[in-house]
């Protein structure tokens, strides 16, 4: 396991806008606060939701696509940066009328109601790729 100690720095709350992509509006956010590296969570609503499946054998990404409101119970995530751009990984659990989820790591949903917390590190995060999981992971 690799590491490295962090400080707390800046916290925000925020409210996330009706119609607007869930993980964009959070990118688009830590853009314009210059945030090279947080936590957050939140909580709402979208009105529907592709997942990615990574597939480990494949080594390839697979999108499961629902059209279909869902309460978002929670989100949880991670802003770092990716290819250039800042890019927050992001996990969900989302569930149904009848109680029952669907859970995994969001690509795109569209936003019904949101609301957000976001906790700063006073580090830069960057994501390489890794050879072993094909994966983007934290260069620490
Ligand atoms: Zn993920």
């Amino acid at each position: 396991m690799d590491y490295e100690e962090v400080q707390g720095a800046r916290e925000y709350v925020a409210r996330l806008d009706h119609g607007k992509d869930w993980r964009g509006q959070i990118e688009d956010f830590a853009e314009s606060e210059g945030i090279d590296a947080a936590f957050f969570f939140g909580l709402g609503a979208v009105q529907d939701a592709t997942l990615l499946f990574y597939d480990q054998d494949t080594q390839e990404y697979e999108p499961i696509e629902f059209d279909e409101p869902f309460e978002v119970a929670p989100a949880v995530g991670n802003i770092s940066w990716l290819e250039d751009e800042r890019f927050a990984h992001t996990h969900v659990a989302l569930s149904r009328e009848d109680g029952s989820t669907v859970a995994g790591h969001l690509d795109t949903a569209t936003t019904f109601a949101g609301e957000l917390w976001v906790r700063e590190f006073d580090t830069t995060l960057e994501r390489e790729h890794d050879e072993v999981t094909d994966l983007d992971l934290w260069g620490l």
